[in-house]
């Protein structure tokens, strides 16, 4: 076992990569690094957007000449580190707009304070005779006054307006990001978005001493459930999975589907004891579920998951926490499936090789 990658990754990357190339021969694709990229994130389905848009087009039966490989890659992947300034921009833009607003919304209230007072000063004058020349001029300044009490209105509404559009555009950026970040067929997170979120947490670990912890699960025995039932239904069953772990673990943190049938859980603020009884959880309500076609109600039994924890700790790097999860997990397996393992009982056989070369 390598560092990063766990034995499924590594089935998942051979598969997806021999599917990469099938794909961009049939469809006459080059593959430069630039078209593997695009392929692959499109075999793996990785990528909402970019597997709608790719569908249309093998629908269309477009050519995907040069040109149109160039475009759909500037659109899907140049594209992506600008969204992020973009966003950040239309955020700060949009504070900026609001001062000004409460600055001519408090212009304008003085304003109407000033006029007011004028008003009453003239009412005073009325008695005031002989001097016609001098109300002119008050009435003058009066109605200037109201001019441009007026014009500071129709400003603040332009700009209102404004803000309201930028907070749209915020939005559609927002859901742009958020779909690039999310797994097309189970509706959670995508690696991207697990990578993500660990730097997230791990910062505040290093910076803040925030405690983390990592569940690293994976389907049992997936691949004989799909030779006996089919791709398609486990499909079906990699949603159900999602959805348990997306409800059990609520607003706790954050989840992501890690690899082709491997999940990953990050709990911040969390101690090992909570991520294994989170784990203890979804691995009891998994094994009591049973599958079945939703439309035909036919039963295709039951399956049940295998589950790593792990938390960090002064001295680990991210990949350190990862490669503890995923050894925990190794060990599930190896002790027989359906289980929950942590770093405890890894710890515990190194202590216990250690005594034996002792
Ligand atoms: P183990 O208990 O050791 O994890 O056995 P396994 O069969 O689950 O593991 P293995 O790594 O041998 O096989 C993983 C299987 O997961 C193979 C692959 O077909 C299936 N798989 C991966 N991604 C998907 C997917 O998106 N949909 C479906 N239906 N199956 C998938
Ligand atoms: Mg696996
Ligand atoms: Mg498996």
């Amino acid at each position: 076992m390598t560092k990063f990658l766990s034995d499924s990754d590594k089935e998942f990357i051979w598969t997806n990569s021999g599917n990469t190339m099938s794909m961009m021969t049939e469809y006459e694709v080059i593959p430069t690094p630039k078209n593997y990229h695009l392929w692959y994130t499109y075999s793996a389905n990785s990528d909402l957007n970019l597997t709608k848009v790719i569908d249309s087009l093998v629908e269309k039966k477009m050519s995907f000449n040069e040109e149109l490989n160039e475009k759909l890659y500037e659109k899907f992947f140049a594209a992506e580190k600008e969204l992020k300034t973009i966003v950040e921009t239309g955020a700060t833009f949009q504070k900026e707009l609001a001062k000004i607003i409460t600055v001519l919304k408090d212009a304008g209230n003085d304003t109407s304070e000033h006029t007011k007072a004028l008003m009453d000063h003239m009412d005073k004058l009325s008695d005031f005779k002989g001097s016609d020349e001098l109300k002119d001029i008050i009435r003058l300044v009066i109605s200037d006054t109201d001019k441009i009490k007026e014009q500071s209105e129709k400003l603040e509404e332009k700009l209102e307006e404004s803000t309201i559009k930028i907070e749209g555009l915020q939005t559609n950026l927002n859901n742009a990001r958020l779909e690039s970040r999310t797994d097309a067929l189970t509706n959670i997170g995508n690696r991207k978005f697990f990578e993500e979120k660990i730097s997230e947490y791990m910062n505040n670990f290093e910076k803040i001493g925030h405690d983390l912890c990592l569940i690293l699960c994976d389907i049992d025995y997936f691949k004989k459930f799909n030779d006996n039932f089919g791709h398609q239904i486990g499909d079906q069953v990699l949603k159900v999975v999602a959805h348990v772990i997306k409800k059990e673990l609520g607003f706790m943190g954050s989840a992501a589907r890690y690899g082709g049938e491997e999940f990953a859980i990050l709990l911040p603020k969390a101690k090992l004891a909570d991520g294994i009884k989170l784990a203890e959880n979804i691995r009891s309500i998994i094994s009591q579920r049973v599958i079945r076609n939703k439309t035909t109600g036919a039963n295709f039994g039951r399956i049940t998951m295998s589950f790593g924890v792990a938390s960090i700790h002064r001295g680990l790097k991210a990949e350190d926490l990862i490669q503890r999860a995923d050894s925990a997990l190794y060990l599930s397996k190896s002790s027989g499936r359906n289980m929950v393992q942590s770093e405890l009982e890894l710890d515990q056989i190194v202590s216990g090789q250690n005594s034996i070369s002792a």
